[in-house]
């Protein structure tokens, strides 16, 4: 399950508050170019990362496996795959997963193999995850990556969103809601925060950061 650090073992960075708009990682992250993205759902994580792929199709994102049914739109290999339970414990026992969760019902997962190549490659990637697999990811990366936390300008602002989604009955939402009132509060232990105030504005601050550190 353990993605090793890359060359000598080095302190977590340490970078907390609000990224200014010229946001830029800390000098002394050097190694691994890995950054994950977190924060409650409903803030805009996907829409981030959809907007990310087409502006900058030189990070790469990894694909996490599901067994979530696909929203409209979203298409097999590009948003998830989607698994059902039965190949996603297999590929659990196997130790095919970086990190994963149960998030309201469904399983989440990060194919490891993949994002392991990259990184030894030395290549900018991104993973898109909840606040659990980022605490996972820290665990197993020993703090060699940069965490960047995703927040609503407001809660009002979340609930709007993950209520006007209308992808997901009332009770999926409101368990969606409650794990995000959790999720929020665990924000200080990000390296980085973003207000998701406007797509673009994320992510031109997401590009700097992962460019920043080379
Ligand atoms: P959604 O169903 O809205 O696509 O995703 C629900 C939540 O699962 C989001 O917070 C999303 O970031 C998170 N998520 C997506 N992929 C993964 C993954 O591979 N691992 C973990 N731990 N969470 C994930």
């Amino acid at each position: 399950m353990a993605v090793p650090p890359h060359g000598e073992a080095r302190e977590a960075v340490a970078a907390r508050g609000a990224a200014p708009s010229g946001a830029s990682a800390p000098a002394e992250r050097r190694h691994s170019r890995l950054t994950v993205l977190s924060g409650p759902s409903g803030v805009g994580k996907s829409t981030v990362v959809a907007e990310l792929r087409r502006q900058s199709p030189d990070i790469w994102i990894s694909v996490s496996v599901t067994t979530r049914r696909p929203r409209p739109g979203e298409v097999n290999g590009r948003e998830y795959y989607f698994v059902d339970d039965r190949e996603f414990d297999r590929m659990l026992a196997a130790g095919e997963l970086l990190e994963w969760n149960e998030f309201a019902g469904n399983k989440y997962g990060t194919p490891l193999e993949p994002v392991r190549r990259r990184i030894d490659e030395g290549l900018p990637t991104l993973l898109e995850i909840d606040l659990n697999g980022a605490r996972q990811v820290r665990e197993a990366m020993k703090g060699d990556a940069l965490f960047v936390f995703l927040e609503p300008p407001s809660w009002e602002e979340l609930v709007r969103r993950l209520t006007g989604r209308g992808t997901e009955p009332a009770e999926v939402v409101e368990r969606r809601l409650s794990v995000a009132r959790e999720e929020l509060a665990a924000a200080d232990e990000f390296d980085v925060l973003l207000v998701n105030t406007s797509v673009q504005d994320v992510c031109r601050q997401l590009v700097t950061l992962i460019n920043s550190y080379r």
